[in-house]
């Protein structure tokens, strides 16, 4: 059974008071949520609280939103992803379009953090998409095909068995641009393929599979109902409980 998850990315957004009321409210609100994984992506300053928060309820998990391709040592401002597992994280983004583009994260660089993750036992959740060039020119499966081969393929079964994949269209991500139903599906069962190519079929198959890109309330339902889509990764709506809310809702509901 694939793991459904609405996982929430904050991003440099939210002050400590507005993202600890968020976490007790997003709480209060989602005492059963019928095995969907709630994942809230935070700045590193506030990991640590909201693991606190959150200890009480077994729905929500907390993730970092990057983590060092470094062991540890003398990398003034990194986080390492020992002192991630250390303080109780469970999952870290890794390879998001922003950290891609404004820190110039390569596919090699990608894939050492993988490696540091999982190996700290640390769930990473992988992030792939095409830019709008891309899909104009009808490349978006070579695109996102390279970004899994070189940042994920020396993995092991088992090891790839932990990644979650979230795929989100570039030109899709705070743009109020969603990929239609249709384009997400195709996209998934691409990815879903590829792996199952390379590793087993049965692999293919439990792998969970998340879409981004400017998902919200109204568009989530149409998306969720979409064969290989587990989920969903939330930037902008994650940040307002009741839109937040009603993506998990919309979740619980197809599951
Ligand atoms: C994201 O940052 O991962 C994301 C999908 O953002 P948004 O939902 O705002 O497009």
């Amino acid at each position: 059974m694939r793991k459904k998850i609405v996982a929430g990315n904050w991003k440099m957004n939210l002050s400590f008071a507005e993202a600890m009321a968020l976490i007790d409210n997003l709480v209060i609100s989602n005492e059963n949520t019928n095995d969907v994984e709630i994942i809230l992506a935070s700045p590193f300053i506030y990991l640590h609280q909201l693991i606190n928060r959150i200890q009480s309820n077994p729905s929500f998990y907390i993730s970092a939103q990057n983590c060092s391709e470094k062991i540890q040592g003398a990398y003034t401002g990194e986080v390492s992803a020992s002192m991630l597992t250390s303080i109780g994280v469970d999952y870290v983004l890794i390879g998001h379009s922003e950290r891609r583009q404004y820190f110039h994260e390569t596919h090699d660089i990608l894939k050492e953090k993988i490696n540091r993750a999982l190996e700290n036992g640390l769930l990473p959740i992988f992030c792939c998409g095409e830019q709008l060039n891309d899909r104009n020119s009808e490349q978006q499966f070579d695109i996102v095909k390279k970004q899994i081969e070189d940042s994920l393929f020396h993995l092991n079964n088992h090891e790839l068995g932990d990644i979650v994949i979230a795929y989100e269209p570039v030109w899709a991500i705070g743009t109020g641009k969603t990929a239609s139903a249709t384009q997400a599906q195709e996209m998934h069962e691409y990815i879903r393929k590829i792996i199952s190519d390379r590793y087993s079929k049965a692999l293919g198959n439990q792998i969970s599979i998340l879409y981004g890109g400017s998902v919200n309330s109204q568009n989530a339902k149409e998306l969720f109902e979409c064969d290989d889509i587990d989920g969903a990764l939330v930037g902008g709506a994650s940040l307002k409980e009741s839109d937040f809310n009603a993506i998990i809702k919309a979740l619980i509901a197809v599951s």
